[in-house]
Formats: C-alpha cells, structure tokens, sequence
C-alpha cells in the first residue's frame, strides 16, 4: 500500500491481528512504540527493538471533529478524530465512535476497538482499522 490514510486501514488478510494491537519496544530505554518501528529514534543503531502487545486503553490527548470527510468516508460525518494517548506511552490518531461531543474531552479514558472503516466497490476489498470508544463505566453492562 503506497497511500498514507487517517485511521491505520488494514486489509482483510491481516485480521488475525485485530485482537492484539502490536506495537515496538526498544530493549535499551524500553520506549514504546505505535505502530510497529525496527529503529528507536532516541538509541538508533545501539537499539534493539521487539514486537509488544498494547493494551489498546488510553486517553484523549486532543481532538478535532470532522464534518466534510474524505472520499469514502461521506456516510460517517459527522465524526470525531482524536489523538489517543495509550496507557504504553505511544500516540496515535484515530476516529472516537458512538459519542457525542460533550462526551470527549481532553484527557477522556478510551479504549481500541476494531471496525470496519471503508469499503472499495470496486475490488470488494474491505478495510479495517482502529477506533476508540470512551470508557463510560459499567452502569451500561448491569443493565443487560
Ligand atoms: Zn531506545
């Protein structure tokens, strides 16, 4: 894939994934990274890097929302696009689902979840990527 595309797009044949958010650690100052790097900026070439497991919780760092999205994103608008801050340290940038604006603020607890986020009809190809939802407690799960 050449294009670079807000929200991490991936392809159906890497799925399997969906279930763990990899990222990088550097061996020498355990930073971590999204996504995944082979060189930790800061040790460069003295750097060892490994593939880590994320917890995909974190909270908003900033946000913006978006009423005149791009091509292939029209039936979503409007919607929110936050840079998360994950629990691990690493920043990222992806759409906060299913809020309302009152409900995201900077320093709101979100956590990953997986989507479908675009659909090429023309080759059928379906792309998934991440989201975040807010962390609104429990209340909704005594309810069922
Ligand atoms: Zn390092």
């Amino acid at each position: 894939m050449s294009s670079m595309t807000v929200g991490l797009p991936l392809t159906w044949r890497r799925i399997p994934e969906r279930y763990n958010l990899i990222g990088s650690e550097c061996e020498i100052c355990h930073t971590k990274y999204f996504p995944v790097r082979r060189i930790c900026p800061q040790c460069r070439r003295k750097g060892k890097m490994k593939e880590v497991k994320l917890s995909g919780k974190g909270k908003v760092y900033s946000y913006t929302r978006i009423y005149a999205p791009p091509s292939g994103f029209e039936l979503d608008a409007p919607y929110m696009i936050a840079i998360i801050e994950l629990e691990e340290g690493p920043r990222l940038t992806a759409q906060v689902e299913d809020c309302n604006a009152r409900d995201v603020k900077i320093g709101t607890p979100v956590e990953m979840i997986f989507r479908k986020i675009q659909e090429d009809g023309k080759e059928g190809l379906i792309h998934y990527g991440f989201k975040f939802k807010t962390v609104s407690g429990t209340s909704h799960i005594l309810q069922e």
